[in-house]
């Protein structure tokens, strides 16, 4: 009998989650040199980060041998004065991605179920099924969330539902006042996580806020992060925000010190610059037309995305992708999520988008 064999099933029957391929392996293994790559794989903000925050980060080194804040004081004083809530109602993660398996240790027990929409983001399932519960997934609408599908997949032994929105790797968006009516629906008693991953990138007529609709529905975790549009995704910060007694119990079963010196430093110092969010999501805008110019000019489907990314159907999405990194351009095959036909890319500068471009047209000659 092996020491893995007795790990709990669910355990052994879970697949890693695939990243992008760095571009340091695409070097090693095809022999072209870093600075020729182009990687528009994993939603990073080919902007980098605010130089005030790239500061910050270099200042805390200097701390680097003593733990981080534990309770994150100043960060927490700045997210509840930009969003004008309790810090108790916040939960610090390394990354967002933490932030999302916390809230499943602290709500899951195994044989509980998690609601989540079909070509929703792979973590939903993956921090669902390592806490020993079942994942519902209902099917999606033009390639989005079903909400009414998703409030009737609710059970007795329901105890999260995960809505992405904008969501990845689709990049479809629901109104605020849909969110809002389905919260409305959803029993008291069921977390709902509602990930804003991509929020930063909405232009103003599709902002909504649902921080406000916290006092309204206690069950609703908000989750944020400084990965995306405030280019920490090396760092790794992120942060929930949800009533004080979720936050609390989240607190308890969360890391003590998960995020590290240098991000809580980087973090605070990036929500001070507004300014470079707004050029990170004006440089989005720009690269999200040229993208999508070239798919039309190419007669290429793709989904409307309100993310820093857009799927764009390809055909045969393996053999493209090959050709793309024969070129040295590294984008996100999506046949995980099924969807085998598509590849997702991120928004670069403009010269990145036109590598991409180049060496797509060049993929499907
Ligand atoms: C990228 C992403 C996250 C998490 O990113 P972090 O780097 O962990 O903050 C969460 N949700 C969605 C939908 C994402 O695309």
């Amino acid at each position: 009998m092996s020491v893995v064999s007795r790990a709990p099933a669910y355990i052994r029957s879970l697949s890693p989650y695939q990243p992008g391929k760095p571009v340091s392996e695409l070097s090693r293994e095809a022999g072209i040199p870093e600075q020729d790559i182009v990687k528009l794989a994993s939603n990073e903000n080919p902007l980098g980060m605010s130089p005030r925050a790239r500061e910050a980060a270099v200042a805390a080194l200097e701390e680097g041998a003593r733990y981080p804040d534990g309770n994150a004081f100043a960060l927490k004083a700045a997210l509840a004065e930009k969003y004008n809530v309790d810090t108790a109602q916040l939960v610090i993660g390394n990354g967002s991605n933490d932030v999302l398996e916390i809230a499943t240790r602290a709500f899951l027990s195994p044989g509980d179920a998690t609601v989540f929409s079909q070509y929703s983001f792979a973590v939903y399932p993956l921090a669902t099924i390592a806490r020993g519960a079942r994942g519902i997934q209902t099917a999606a609408r033009h390639y989005g969330h079903d909400l009414d599908a998703m409030a009737a997949a609710i059970d007795e032994s329901t105890r999260i539902v995960f809505i992405a929105n904008p969501n990845n790797p689709t990049g479809t968006f629901l109104p605020g006042a849909e969110i809002e009516a389905f919260l409305a629906r959803v029993p008291p008693d069921v977390l709902v996580v509602l990930d804003e991953a991509y929020t930063e990138f909405l232009p103003p007529e599709k902002r909504y806020d649902a921080i406000a609709w916290i006092a309204r529905f206690p069950n609703l975790l908000v989750s944020r992060t400084l990965c995306k549009a405030y280019g920490l995704a090396g760092l790794r910060l992120g942060y929930g925000i949800a009533h004080a007694d979720v936050a609390d119990l989240m607190n308890r079963v969360r890391q003590p010190f998960n995020a590290s010196v240098v991000a809580q430093a980087a973090a605070v110092a990036a929500l001070g610059d507004e300014d470079f969010v707004r050029e990170t999501a004006e440089n989005n805008r720009r690269g999200m037309a040229q993208l999508t110019d070239a798919f039309a000019g190419l007669g290429l489907e793709w989904i409307p995305s309100s993310g820093n990314f857009v799927t764009v159907r390809v055909g045969d999405a393996e053999k493209v992708n090959r050709a793309l990194l024969a070129q040295g351009v590294i984008v996100r095959p999506i046949g995980a999520y099924g969807l085998p036909e598509w590849l997702r890319v991120s928004i670069g500068l403009p010269a990145e988008n036109a590598r991409f471009i180049a060496a797509l047209r060049g993929a499907l000659a």
